[in-house]
């Protein structure tokens, strides 16, 4: 059997940036990292590539699985802050936090990320606190879709260079007494042996990776689930903010149930776009840097956040419920509905949806979100976009449209020592969203380098 120093699983960026660090500080280090989905070069959405209308499930969906992860058809905002984008602040101090951000800035700037930074600003914060709305203020870059790809490509291909990368890979197991990896691949199945193992597997393995955790009794704490809609409107409505700071990050607490619903993933002049995740259609936004590809309308996510106690412990289902309703309604997609036509309690149909003066982005089945999104996050989420509209006159217009379902679930959390190596075990670590401390790609970046500092230290 192989032997490495270090097995990575998952090439997402908190992966890569781990095997960067890894092989940086010690060229010698032998390290392999295994990616489930196709390598970055082949990772082609037949929906993004015009060749289809609807999801036609591929069998590793592009948008979320394959080398560079998640990030790499993201709309490449790299947010430096602590406000936001995970929980690393709750397990390391805060300065850490974003020193390990900028270093991984310093990363992604070295393979071709821009350097130029919108910043945070007073004075939209104290507009927004004036409805009682709350903006979070962050240093932001933007890359854009199509720069963002470039530059993890040029990463990916540096990386294959001086670590062994198996695309197209499943690792389907881990003997946590061994530090044996078993996967399979074209070839069928093996296995090698490694002192360190980090799993790295982002949203699209967090299921693989809580069975595993519930496997090896390795206790897991429950993460909050955020379910919503996908916003559309025409650019011209927040520009005010997008214009000075990009990305307005706001949240408002319901006056009727006291939740917190987030405006987030603001994409200016951008596309709605479907994405697979283990068979749910879900809804998410993108925007490019190039002229030619923005278009008339921004999008944004407005997700209400719940948080479950007793009894019931599975988050991640119940959102994946919310989302199997909507492709269910939809006959195997995802719906669209003009805000005005919600309003009045009837369906957007395509007659109605062929008179909005917005042009939908995403060949959305037109219909009603009320049918459904349980009925106190659909409150929250009028609740929000009233308040929204003092800030943003238009935001509340007829025609604005709202996709869905859009679900942001972060994976359950293990219990790790304050290095991240998971409970009870020797040289096993996690990082990232698929073990539920990130949800951005700067803060899963900054783990993935931190986790290398950890195994390097040893
Ligand atoms: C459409 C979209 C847009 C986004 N836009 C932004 C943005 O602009 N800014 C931002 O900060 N964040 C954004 N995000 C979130 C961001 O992409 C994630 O926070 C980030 O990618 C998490 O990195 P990660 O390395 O933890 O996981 P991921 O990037 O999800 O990578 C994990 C990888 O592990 C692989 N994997 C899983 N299981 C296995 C297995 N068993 N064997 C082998 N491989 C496996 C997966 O295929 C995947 O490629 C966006 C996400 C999406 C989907």
């Amino acid at each position: 059997m192989k032997k490495f120093d270090v097995a990575i699983i998952g090439g997402g960026i908190g992966g890569l940036m781990s095997a960067y660090r890894l092989t940086q500080e010690r060229p010698d280090c032998k390290v392999i990292l295994f990616e489930k989905g196709h390598s970055i070069e082949k990772r082609v959405c037949p929906i993004v590539a015009g060749k289809t209308k609807t999801c036609i499930k591929c069998a590793s969906c592009s948008i979320m699985e394959g080398l560079a992860g998640a990030g790499a058809f993201s709309d490449g905002k790299y947010v430096i802050s602590t406000e936001y984008g995970g929980w690393l602040p709750d397990f390391l101090p805060k300065k850490t936090v974003i020193d390990y951000i900028e270093e991984a800035d310093k990363v992604l700037m070295s393979f071709g990320a821009p350097k130029e930074r919108f910043m945070p600003s007073n004075e939209l914060k104290k507009k927004c606190l004036e409805y009682d709305l709350h903006m979070s203020q962050a240093q932001l870059k933007h890359l854009g879709t199509d720069a963002n790809f470039d530059t993890m490509s040029k990463m990916c291909t540096y990386l294959k260079e001086r670590a062994e990368i198996l695309c197209e890979t499943d690792v389907y197991d881990v003997d946590r007494n061994t530090n044996t990896v078993y996967f399979r691949n074209k070839d069928g199945e093996q296995t090698v042996q490694a002192d360190n193992i980090i799993f790295a597997v982002g949203r699209a393995g967090s299921r693989f990776f809580a069975e595993w955790c519930h496997t090896h009794d390795i206790p897991m704490t429950n993460n909050q689930v955020d379910v919503g809609v996908r916003v559309e409107l025409p650019a011209i409505v927040w520009e005010h903010f997008s214009k000075k700071i990009y990305e307005p990050k706001i949240w408002y607490r319901s006056k009727k149930y006291g939740d917190i619903t987030r405006m987030f993933c603001f994409n200016e002049r951008g596309s709605v776009v479907m994405e697979n995740t283990q068979g749910v259609l879900t809804v998410n936004g993108h925007a490019y840097k190039d002229e030619a590809k923005k278009t008339e309308n921004s999008n944004f996510a407005l997700l209400s956040t719940i948080r479950f106690t007793e009894p019931f412990k599975e988050p991640i289902e119940y959102a994946r419920h919310v989302a199997t309703l909507s492709n269910l309604i939809s006959g195997g997609s995802v719906l669209v509905q003009r805000l005005g036509d919600l309003m009045n309690g009837r369906r957007t149909d395509a007659k109605r949806l062929a008179q909005s003066t917005v042009t939908p982005t995403l060949n959305a089945v037109p219909g009603d979100l009320s049918l459904c999104m349980p009925k106190r996050q659909l409150d929250n989420i009028i609740e929000t976009l009233q308040a929204l509209d003092k800030i943003a006159p238009g935001t509340m217009n007829y025609d604005t449209l709202l996709y869905g379902i859009e679900c942001k679930y972060y994976s359950a959390r293990p219990q790790t020592d304050e290095n991240f190596m998971l409970k009870g075990c020797n040289g096993i670590y996690c990082v990232g969203d698929g073990a539920g401390f990130t949800r951005s790609l700067s803060q899963a970046a900054a783990h993935g380098i931190y986790v290398s500092d950890m195994i390097l230290k040893k």
